[in-house]
């Protein structure tokens, strides 16, 4: 431990996290894909961000347009694709910050044209299809191809750049090549309508990448909008368990949080039972006297402190407070005092609110 450094520190390894994108976007780019570097799970953190642009993303992409402001103040030359269907009362920042975005709303679009004529300022949409996912996207592909055509053939300022889909997000649908098969269907009958190809034809998120990795993505899906399958790399090998994709790094990120107390304690409360400092109930087993360890880390910090992975074996993660960390520490075969280091992986939302904490240091590393 070196006595200068502060915690809880979030050390993001830039060597694997280029590492990452390179492998990802190369596969994609061999199948005919071109890639949306996701930004929006570690806030634009823009050294990340600028590395997507050199690996060769075709554009930054976030559910925020605050990213993409803040990303352009930092002068990443973009393209810049807003990925949450916008809200009406945004639109005057969407046109001004964002060359393309998603949507899925009529009212919307047409609004969005009298946004870019008040700016004088052309804007790229992609219209989404809701494959069974049941967040956005039109659900009915008739209602789909009325509004492309409309856009293409009335909205003078908006250019129709092409159709999109989401997968795997709200409903845990998963992207099959039949779902794609569904897309392109749409995608065609929409260039038919319009008497011209589509630039994009944008098949969803990390989930979908899966099909680029397991060679059945249909040929025609040219696009795909990937931030997780980059910046952690977890979601696909272990909750998916798929086992060969061992060309990406999962441990991109690492907290370090400090020890704070290690003492052995009964692992059942004392007292009569009330409720916790969130409102809840909890249900405790007793597993007798346990040597336990605090860190100095919190639900402020991440959420859920349940989804803080000890690197080392023998460190579970029993719970905590907006401020603190309970971990067992009694199968841990070191000794652990007040200062140690106890080093966690991350899982999405960890990572989300872990880099959106004032109080966590964050650090680029090798
Ligand atoms: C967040 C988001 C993505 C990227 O999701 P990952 O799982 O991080 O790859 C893609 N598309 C849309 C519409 C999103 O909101």
């Amino acid at each position: 431990m070196s006595g200068q450094d502060r915690y809880p520190l979030l050390e993001i390894s830039i060597g694997k996290f280029v590492h990452n994108a390179t492998e990802i976007l190369s596969r994609c780019a061999a199948q005919g894909i071109s890639v949306a570097g996701v930004v929006k799970g570690y806030a634009a953190f823009p050294e990340l961000a600028s590395a997507l642009s050199r690996c060769g993303a075709s554009q930054l992409a976030s559910s925020r347009i605050r990213h993409l402001a803040e990303l352009r103040r930092a002068g990443l030359p973009g393209p810049y694709m807003l990925l949450r269907i916008p809200m009406i009362s945004e639109l005057r920042d969407v046109v001004d910050q964002a060359d393309y975005s998603l949507q899925s709303d009529l009212a919307t679009l047409r609004a969005l044209q009298d946004e870019c004529l008040a700016q004088n300022k052309k804007h790229k949409v992609i219209l989404m299809a809701d494959l069974g996912d049941l967040r956005e996207g039109f659900w009915h592909a008739d209602e789909l191809v009325r509004a492309c055509v409309e856009v293409e053939e009335e909205l003078s300022m908006v250019e129709l750049a092409g159709v999109g889909t989401n997968l795997g997000c709200y409903g845990a649908i998963q992207p099959t090549p039949e779902k794609m098969h569904a897309l392109l269907g749409i995608a065609r009958r929409v260039e038919a309508a319009i008497g011209r190809k589509l630039e994009i034809v944008s098949g969803g998120a990390t989930s979908s990448y899966t099909l680029v990795h397991w060679n059945t993505m249909p040929e025609g899906i040219n696009h795909l909008r990937i931030g997780e399958g980059i910046s952690l790399a977890y979601d696909l090998p272990v909750d998916w368990g798929i086992e060969d994709m061992d060309y990406l790094h999962q441990d991109v990120y690492t907290l370090k949080a400090q020890v704070i107390e290690v003492r052995e304690k009964p692992s059942y409360p004392q007292g009569t039972f009330c409720i916790d400092a969130f409102g809840g109930k909890p249900v405790f087993t007793d597993r007798g006297i346990r040597k336990r360890a605090l860190v100095a880390v919190g639900r402020a910090d991440v959420a859920d402190i349940h989804r803080l992975m000890p690197r080392a074996a023998g460190i579970e993660v029993l719970g905590g407070s907006s401020d603190h960390t309970i971990l067992d520490v009694e199968n841990y075969p070191g000794e652990l005092r007040a200062g140690d280091i106890v080093e966690f992986d991350l899982n999405y939302t960890t990572q989300l609110f872990l880099m959106l904490s004032p109080d966590v240091i964050k650090r680029l590393v090798a």
